[in-house]
């Protein structure tokens, strides 16, 4: 591993003038993705800026939703009562993830700003990776694709984004905090990853020396009535082939609002707007789940390792709203 200088900054302020100063210092967070990336030498960057002392609160509004600080662990998050009794999904999608060790450590800002699992992106010495050195080629295309995505993909790239969390939180319609030398900004979730097009290189929206310092989930009477459910290889310890998080409410018979977001199917948490719309108003059934489903991934565009993720997509969503409709469907 390249040398590096440790720093843990006093405070916000001092977090963003010293990150302000080079394009070669990085934020550390519970460093369960940046430490391996730099043991690999993917990342090297000369100095981290531990932020894991920042904002570490979990603050409930009076209005009934949360504000979650960047620096509070995975593990916290998902046990904290009022997740588990309010936002489920969010709980459910936590405790997928990883090990208990790695949430433990892991921590909200490091959760959203993780970098994919491609194995090719990991492979300095063997492997073309347009993300780690654009316009460099992609090895994974016509490669070992499994794990890779089937929606708003590019000719340059075809990784997956591989947070559970962001899942759940693109369902929630949750809102990422950021400061930055400009100021504060606030980006809604389904707008802070970015597919790749043309540059994968540029993954978020975030600009250089911005920071993330919280989260913030608004109310909402649905997220009460939602789940989180994550196909994989092993029922622990393994990344998401296919995830579906999703909330509905019913009424009289009838889908009065659904949500519903996929993971391991693209770079971004895919909200799955057009299976919504299509579902609002309807009455409830499981015809109505899969046709929402079938419409949803009519833009896929499987790659020769992973086309069986469109009916599995197509499936687990159907699954999660019936069980959510509690046998109605
Ligand atoms: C073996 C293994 C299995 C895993 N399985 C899963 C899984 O099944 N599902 C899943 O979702 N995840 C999984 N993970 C990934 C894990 O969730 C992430 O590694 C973790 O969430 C990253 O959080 P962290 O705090 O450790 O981030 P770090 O490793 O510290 O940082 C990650 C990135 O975030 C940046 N960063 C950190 N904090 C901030 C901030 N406040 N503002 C801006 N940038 C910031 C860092 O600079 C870095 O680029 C797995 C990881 C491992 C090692
Ligand atoms: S899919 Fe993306 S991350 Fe993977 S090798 Fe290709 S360019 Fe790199």
């Amino acid at each position: 591993m390249k040398p590096f200088i440790y720093t843990r900054p006093a405070d916000g302020a001092e977090a963003l003038s010293l990150a302000a100063r080079s394009n070669q210092t990085r934020f550390l967070g519970g460093g369960t993705n940046l430490v391996d990336l730099m043991r690999q030498n993917v990342e090297t960057p000369a100095e981290v800026l531990d932020v894991t002392r920042l904002r570490a609160d979990i603050e409930q509004s009076a209005s009934g939703g949360l504000i979650v600080g960047a620096a509070v662990r995975n593990t916290t998050l998902a046990v904290h009562p009022y997740v588990r009794q309010r936002f489920p999904v969010l709980s459910r999608a936590l405790l997928s993830g990883a090990s208990a060790q790695i949430r433990n450590m892991a921590t909200v800002g490091g959760n959203i700003m993780q970098r994919t699992r491609c194995a090719y992106f990991y492979d300095v010495a063997g492997a073309r990776c347009n993300k780690r050195n654009p316009g460099g080629g992609c090895d994974a295309i016509g490669g070992f694709t499994r794990y890779h995505a089937i929606l708003g993909a590019s000719e340059h790239c075809v990784a997956t984004h591989p947070s559970d969390m962001c899942v759940a939180l693109a369902a929630l319609d949750a809102t990422v905090h950021i400061v930055g030398p400009d100021g504060e900004r606030r980006v809604p979730i389904t707008e802070f990853h970015v597919l790749p097009g043309d540059h994968p290189e540029v993954e978020t929206v975030l600009r250089p020396a911005e920071l993330i310092t919280a989260v913030e989930i608004s109310p909402s009477a649905m997220a009460a009535r939602s789940e989180y459910r994550k196909v994989r290889d092993r029922s622990s310890y393994a990344f998401a082939l296919v995830s579906v998080a999703g909330a509905i409410e019913i009424a009289q018979g009838r889908i009065a609002d659904v949500r519903i977001a996929l993971g391991g199917v693209a770079a971004k948490p895919w909200r799955a707007a057009r299976a919504e719309a299509l579902l609002r108003g309807k009455e409830v059934s499981q015809k109505q789940f899969l046709d929402a489903a079938e419409s949803e991934l009519a833009a896929a565009r499987p790659l020769e390792g992973n086309r069986f993720k469109i009916e599995l997509a197509k499936r687990t969503i159907a699954a999660v709203l019936s069980d959510l409709a509690g046998g109605a469907a």
